[in-house]
């Protein structure tokens, strides 16, 4: 294990310890961000060394029409974004995605040199040489570090990208240990996400994948304006801080289901197996007879699930294997 690896470990087990949380050993895969925002971290905002993005308004849409290919969700019955958890149950279509977290802590570990890298193109390599359509969801200050693979991932028709908040803060008051953002900073903060996106990704997706996977009825209130659709998922592979690729195909190929979405990362520094597990699990997909595609293609279908109500997806998407 690499210094950083074991250092961001200490740090999480402590501050999972202090807040009660549940333990590592059974934390969703996506909570790596959570161990790269220190205890001390402040709340909501950037620190001093954090790049200028656009200037948030809160009133703008980010993404106004939908590209073709992209279809948006009405809103719920009591005008609340559209959560879609996953596909079809009887159909055999499964959609691979993967979220670009970064925090203002992951970015000064950038600058300091602590960590190298939270980009991992090998995934993008992969995808391209195994030729599998991908959802991207990236927070604005990770297409701010990396705006060269966004540019790559934009420009290729198989992938699509999503919102995934600015600087990955949390949107509900206690999700695991990330930033609790105030609900009055939540949609400006998916709007400068959106603008940072825009200015790299000419036919961005109205889809939003909250950070950590949670939201509340508060949460989609306050992005209700914005009219996107949020993106859930039933299966987290398990890749974050995840050292044993044959773990991570194992236990994605044991979840996986008609329908499912799967959470991968494209973060070399907090998943650094995802590019090596990734080959075995499409092949292993593929073999079972499912076709993977975009969350876009989900959208909309019939049997797609949609969610009312407050919810926690990590409850639904389980814990990840040991
Ligand atoms: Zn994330």
């Amino acid at each position: 294990m690499r210094p950083e690896h074991r250092r961001g470990l200490v740090v999480a087990v402590a501050v999972a310890a202090a807040a009660s949380l549940v333990t590592l050993a059974r934390a969703p895969d996506w909570r790596h961000a959570a161990a790269d925002r220190p205890g001390a971290a402040t709340a909501a905002g950037t620190p001093a060394g954090t790049p200028a993005g656009p200037s948030p308004t809160g009133t703008s849409v980010p993404a106004g029409a939908a590209p073709a290919g992209a279809p948006r969700l009405p809103p719920d019955s009591r005008g609340l974004p559209a959560v879609v958890a996953h596909g079809p149950r009887d159909r055999p279509l499964v959609a691979l995605t993967f979220d670009g977290d970064m925090t203002p802590v992951m970015w000064h570990r950038l600058d300091t040199g602590a960590v190298a890298s939270y980009a991992n193109p090998a995934v993008i390599d992969e995808l391209v040489r195994l030729r599998v359509p991908a959802s991207f969801f990236l927070t604005g200050m990770w297409a701010q570090r990396y705006p060269t693979e966004v540019r790559r991932i934009a420009a290729d028709p198989m992938f699509e990208v999503g919102n995934h908040s600015f600087a990955h803060g949390a949107f509900t008051p206690r999700c695991y240990t990330l930033s609790p953002l105030p609900w009055s900073g939540m949609r400006a903060d998916v709007v400068r996400a959106a603008a940072v996106l825009q200015q790299l990704v000419p036919r961005l997706t109205p889809y939003f994948r909250f950070p950590g996977g949670c939201y509340d009825d508060r949460a989609r209130a306050a992005l209700a304006p914005l009219r996107l659709t949020v993106a859930g998922f039933d299966v987290a592979s398990g890749d974050a801080f995840g050292r044993d690729p044959d773990a991570i195909v194992a236990h994605t190929l044991a979840a996986v289901r008609d329908g499912s979405i799967v959470v991968m990362h494209i973060s070399a520094g907090t998943a650094p197996m995802t590019a090596v597990a990734l080959p075995r699990i499409v092949a292993g997909l593929r073999t079972r007879g499912f076709r993977l595609v975009r969350f876009s293609d989900l959208v909309g279908l019939d049997g797609a699930a949609r969610l009312d109500g407050p919810a926690r997806l990590d409850r639904m998407a389980g814990s990840r294997a040991a």
